[in-house]
């Protein structure tokens, strides 16, 4: 009787054009079937629109994570332990891999297991750790970008190795059409000519059919170099292949990954200028057509150096296997003719840095590298975005202006922040604007006289009269021409009003929440951080930190790290019975992957408890508010005016949306009051 088995769980890797390029078959992981139809669908949901190559590397990320499982014996019952990521991520480390490879097969399978943790039952732990440390960086991946002069330096290695192999190709090519010179190039000839008619089927005979053939063709083929080095004379294989491949993805700066699934008709002619061409490929994540444009006038320029791909590899193409047909890329191998796997690539491009005594890079420090020096060449974050096919500078930003236009960026906004408050208070000497917020508070105090300030003196009540406005404050009462409501909208709601507050005001008031962020300053000995050469600044998901800033005194004589808890976690911070400090002190411990010694002093301030203020950073616009009751914002009530972070016209919510407005209200005022 025939037994039928289980069907097999697969998931197939099609190309944009629906033909299957990998066939990852998950029944042949040796795990609990259940598990392995569950790791397909994670695998179809969270890789299924990415390019084939990346989807191929996830298939050998989860193939690494079935081996993980099968040895601490977690792959035949679920669910797996709560601990399954850190036990993946000692497993990589046993794997003795560099730390980026590590990292990124562990991003891979941890992107697996969330989506399983939230999509089906019974496989992840419902109390899954999440937080793993990160893998140590290595000395490749500190230093993101390469400079013009390692470019070229690269570019130039490159097009030697290219016009070496071309060199080869094209004797090879010369004897074959008799071409010969001498009687040992003549011995050759005869010799390629003799092996190509020996299978008609494929394109160069294997070393079992020469070793049938007979002993005088074996030893002919031992001395002319073994049959490898007589297929090169004709073929390009993986090696020359990596040469083009590295040259198409500088030039490009295009994904080093998408790049490799470029056609054989990626060349555009450009619609308007004959002198330049398009070379056009696709990025599925990106969901459209990338391209680039150069010139052709150029000899290495990318549209030739396809173009002579293209002619060297011509004859490779109806051997090719069926789903590479239309591929660039191209490679004769022993296996036959297919484009090459891109882990190949990063081995070949190992021993050219070696060979070319280059500094260490990896292809994706090109693409980076690509974007920064055409942001640097044309001086406008535009010319990177185009170049990198991004469709917002926003991703373009994360590429290019990490190192190089940081501090820029930075003094530049310290520029304008400074000139901001010069303008907005044009009589004061505020200084360059460079001070902390706490001495703009001081300069603007000192500007309006401190005898007439009154701290800690809430505003209770404000009644309009005929030609006065009555207010009265916690101990003391004042009658005036005009007042001025600086308070954050829930604030406003505590003071009473007489005629009362419109209902529009009103309702735009209660639509107001403050938000919630719990700041807290982290005072240390010294800025122990700078010693490790971290700037201080982190971000992060987790509790209950989001992220950290260097506030460090100028003068460094203590080293003070702002924290910040956020939204949903600051209740549970703020309701935590453990000691505060120590959360604290451990959380930045393992976001810094260091262990400080512990804080002097941990000072945190909850806005939302402090009555006058609510909530931080500012208030909360719901849906909806701004787009029914935002005008509200801009109209003013005389003798009553508004002002604040919320009315700020330019950066609303923020201490210039506070600037801005006040000073739009304090002009309404003077005008008002000239008027009489
Ligand atoms: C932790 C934190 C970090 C921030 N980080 C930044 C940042 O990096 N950059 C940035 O631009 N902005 C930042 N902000 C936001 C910025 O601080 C505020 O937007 C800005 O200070 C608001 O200014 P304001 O004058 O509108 O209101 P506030 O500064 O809140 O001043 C309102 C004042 O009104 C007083 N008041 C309330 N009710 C009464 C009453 N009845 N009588 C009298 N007085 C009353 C309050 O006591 C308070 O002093 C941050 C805010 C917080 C909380």
């Amino acid at each position: 009787m025939k037994t039928i088995g289980p069907a097999a769980i697969v998931s197939e890797i099609r190309d944009e054009s629906g033909k299957v390029r990998t066939v990852c078959n998950f029944s042949t992981l040796q795990i609990d079937p259940r598990i392995a139809s569950a790791l397909r669908d994670a695998f179809d949901h969270v890789f299924g629109h990415n390019s084939v190559e990346t989807r191929r590397q996830a298939w050998r990320c989860i193939r690494k994570f079935s081996l993980c499982i099968r040895k601490c014996n977690q792959h035949q019952s679920v669910p797996f332990s709560k601990d399954i990521l850190r036990v993946f991520r000692d497993w990589l480390v046993e794997q003795n891999l560099k730390g980026a490879t590590s990292q990124s097969h562990f991003n891979a399978v941890k992107s697996i297991v969330l989506w399983l943790s939230r999509n089906v039952t019974g496989i992840v732990s419902t109390d899954l750790i999440e937080n793993v440390p990160s893998f140590p960086r290595d000395d490749l991946t500190k230093s993101v970008f390469l400079d013009e002069e390692i470019i070229k330096k690269i570019l130039a290695a490159a097009y030697k190795e290219i016009n070496e192999v071309s060199i080869r190709i094209e004797f090879g090519r010369r004897l074959l059409r008799g071409e010969y010179i001498d009687a040992r190039e003549q011995e050759l000839a005869d010799l390629l000519t003799e092996l190509l008619s020996l299978d008609v089927n494929r394109l160069f005979p294997t070393q079992q059919l020469i070793l049938r053939t007979g002993r005088n063709l074996i030893a002919r083929v031992q001395n002319a170099g073994g049959i490898r080095n007589l297929s090169k004379t004709l073929y390009l294989g993986p090696n020359d292949i990596f040469l083009f491949y590295l040259v198409i993805v500088v030039q490009c700066s295009g994904n080093p990954m998408a790049i490799l699934s470029l056609k054989r008709d990626c060349l555009r002619f450009h619609p308007l200028r004959s002198d330049r061409e398009f070379v056009v490929w696709s990025k599925p994540r990106a969901k459209r057509e990338q391209k680039a444009d150069f010139s052709n006038s150029r000899p290495h320029s990318a549209p030739n150096v396809i173009r002579s791909l293209l002619a060297q590899t011509e004859e490779l193409v109806p051997f090719a296997v069926q789903a590479d047909r239309k591929m660039l890329f191209l490679a004769y191998t022993n296996q036959g003719v297919r484009v090459p796997c891109f882990q190949l690539f990063h081995m070949m491009l190992a021993a050219f840095i070696e060979r070319n005594n280059l500094p260490n890079f990896d292809f994706k420090q090109l693409r980076k590298s690509g974007g920064l020096l055409h942001h640097q060449a044309g001086g406008n974050i535009l010319f990177a975005k185009e170049r990198l096919g991004h469709v917002s500078t926003s991703t373009t930003r994360r590429y290019t202006e990490q190192n190089l236009f940081r501090e820029q960026n930075d003094r530049l906004i310290l520029k304008f922040q400074g000139e901001f408050v010069r303008t907005a208070l044009q009589d004061t000497q505020i200084g360059d604007g460079e001070d902390g917020p706490a001495d703009l508070c001081r300069k603007i105090a000192a500007s309006i006289g401190p005898d007439r300030i009154l701290l800690n003196t809430p505003v209770r009540s404000i009644n309009v009269g005929d030609g006065h406005v009555d207010v009265e404050a916690k101990s003391t009462y004042g009658r005036y021409r005009a007042v001025l409501c600086a308070v954050p909208p829930p604030a406003v709601r505590k003071i009473q009003f007489s005629p009362p507050r419109s209902t529009s005001r009103e309702r735009l008031l209660q639509a107001l929440p403050m938000g919630r962020v719990i700041k807290i300053q982290v005072v240390y000995q010294r800025p122990y951080w700078r010693e490790r050469g971290f700037s201080g600044q982190v971000m992060s998901n987790s509790y209950p930190l989001s992220y950290t800033i260097d506030n460090s005194p100028a003068d460094g004589q203590r080293g003070v790290l702002a924290a910040f808890v956020c939204t949903s976690k600051a209740k549970q911070f703020m309701d935590a019975r453990t000691d505060r400090r120590a959360i604290v002190a451990a959380a930045i411990n393992q976001m810094f992957g260091c262990n400080f010694p512990a804080p002097e002093e941990v000072l945190v301030e909850d806005w939302a408890a402090n009555e006058w203020i609510g909530g931080s950073y500012g208030a909360y616009f719901p849906p909806g508010v701004m787009t029914r009751m935002g005008e509200l914002l801009r109209e003013q009530e005389p003798p009553i005016y508004w002002c604040g972070a919320e009315y700020g016209q330019a950066h609303p919510c923020q201490i210039e949306g506070a600037l801005d407005s006040g000073l739009r209200s304090a002009r309404s005022i003077a005008a008002a009051l000239a008027q009489g």
